[in-house]
């Protein structure tokens, strides 16, 4: 993780965990009755539960200034670990404060909604989880012919649901509602998240702008390029080895927004093009989609320019496997001056993509490229690397578990941790 990235992730995880809830529980302590002070520890892990829940909620929305500032990816690792932990807050609040009727009701329903779905979406929504675990990402896998991505978020919704009754479960208790303080806070942040949710589903701006794919061509065995016209003008702020998201509201089976890097230097053109392999139902249904479509672009998202912004270093090295070239593609186009090396591993020779471009690419001085079916050795990467280590940024793309084997090579070889950057194709 590149430096001032890995400083931000940790300001990030910061004030998820104590500056936030920190406006709850001192106005819930300072309005606390007398006699219910042997309450006071249940309760305040019931409220920390409440706060984390929104911050989720929040999250969800894929705030673009979230993204440019940790990335997306990180930032739905918070959104996954401090659910979990706030549904065990939840467990201990739930069992060391006991309530009787409605506030029973509806702190019960939450709670089971909240635990269902957190088992559901250890398989099925926590990438960041499962390209860990090699047994969920199996079960995974087997299921998910069943249990389709689309399936996944609309059952992921209901978490609003049950954090909507806790919201109504708050005002059912008399000394809490008599709370005034307390109640603001609450009020403000539930509002405010609700409302942010609202307007990233049903905002004007909210699926991105209109634009137009203007072609869509194979470009090896189940990857195809597509090319998307964006209009003269519009708001998105692309950046080389950005993702977007895309979407066809008019056509069935394509409506939900889905993530893919940029494979050009948004800068120099008004079309952006991707190129995607068929995964699945929405990755192969495009495949057979005829140009010219009205869709929707969402973005830019991603932080592979930030890094080399904030770093500017004297050399990059890209380590990238299969589909994982894209967004170096576009990193390599957009920074012609600095000198860059590229390692491309992949499990065909189509799949090495772009032979054209990196021929190109390699009458420039400052380029190499070393394309190869299969894996790359490590004293052929190392090999490449400069004496300074620190004039280096490394740029990694590709499967997680190919990502974590270069990142723990190259901090043992003496890399500086603060300059390996890896973003992941999911979260
Ligand atoms: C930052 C980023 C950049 C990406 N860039 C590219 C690219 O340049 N080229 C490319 O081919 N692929 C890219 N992907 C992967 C691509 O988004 C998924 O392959 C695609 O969304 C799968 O959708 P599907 O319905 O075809 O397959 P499904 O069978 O629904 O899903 C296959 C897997 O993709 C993931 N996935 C599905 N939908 C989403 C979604 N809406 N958001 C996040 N993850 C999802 C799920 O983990 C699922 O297990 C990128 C992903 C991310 C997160």
């Amino acid at each position: 993780m590149s430096k001032n990235h890995h400083l931000r992730t940790l300001l990030a995880w910061l004030v998820a965990v104590f500056v936030l809830p920190l406006p709850f529980l001192y106005t819930f302590v300072q309005g606390l009755p007398a006699g219910m002070e042997g309450q006071k520890l249940a309760i305040a892990n019931g409220i920390i539960a409440y706060v984390w829940m929104l911050l989720a909620i929040y999250i969800g929305t894929k705030p673009k200034w979230l993204d440019r500032l940790i990335g997306l990816p990180v930032a739905y690792m918070i959104h996954g670990i401090l659910s979990m932990v706030a549904i065990f807050l939840a467990m201990l609040h739930k069992s060391a404060s006991p309530s009787y009727g409605l506030i029973a009701l509806t702190g019960n329903i939450a709670f089971n909604i909240f635990l269902a779905l957190l088992l559901y979406s250890l398989i099925f929504m926590a990438g960041w989880l499962t390209s860990r675990v090699p047994f969920l990402a199996t079960i995974k896998k087997k299921l998910e012919t069943t249990f389709k991505h689309e399936v996944s978020l609309a059952l992921h919704r209901l978490n609003l649901l049950a954090t909507f009754l806790i919201f109504v479960h708050i005002q059912l208790i008399d000394y809490i509602r008599s709370n005034v303080p307390f109640m603001l806070v609450v009020y403000l942040a539930t509002f405010f998240v609700f409302f942010s949710y609202l307007r990233s589903k049903l905002g004007k701006t909210a699926q991105g702008v209109q634009a137009q794919l203007v072609s869509n061509r194979q470009l090896a065995d189940n990857i195809h390029e597509f090319r998307i016209q964006l209009p003269a003008k519009h708001d998105l702020t692309l950046r080389a080895g950005d993702f977007v998201f895309i979407s066809f509201p008019d056509i069935k089976g394509l409506e939900e927004p889905h993530p893919f890097s940029l494979v050009n230097n948004p800068k120099n053109s008004c079309d952006i093009v991707l190129a995607i392999r068929g995964d699945g139902d929405f990755t192969r249904q495009l495949q057979e989609l005829e140009a010219p479509a009205q869709l929707m672009v969402n973005g830019g998202y991603g932080l592979y320019q930030t890094i080399i912004d904030e770093q500017a270093p004297k050399e990059i090295l890209a380590i990238s496997g299969g589909i994982g070239i894209t967004p170096i593609l576009s990193i390599v186009e957009a920074n012609p001056n600095i000198k860059t090396t590229v390692f491309h591993g992949a499990s065909t020779k189509e799949a090495l993509l772009y032979e054209e471009k990196f021929l190109e690419w390699s009458k420039r001085p400052n380029f190499v490229a070393h394309r190869l079916v299969g894996r790359f050795e490590e004293e052929e990467v190392l090999a490449s690397l400069p004496k300074e280590l620190n004039s280096v940024t490394v740029l990694i793309s590709g499967p997680a578990a190919m990502a974590r084997y270069w990142m723990a090579c190259l901090e043992a070889y003496g890399v500086p941790k603060g300059q390996i950057f890896y973003e992941e194709f999911g979260w």
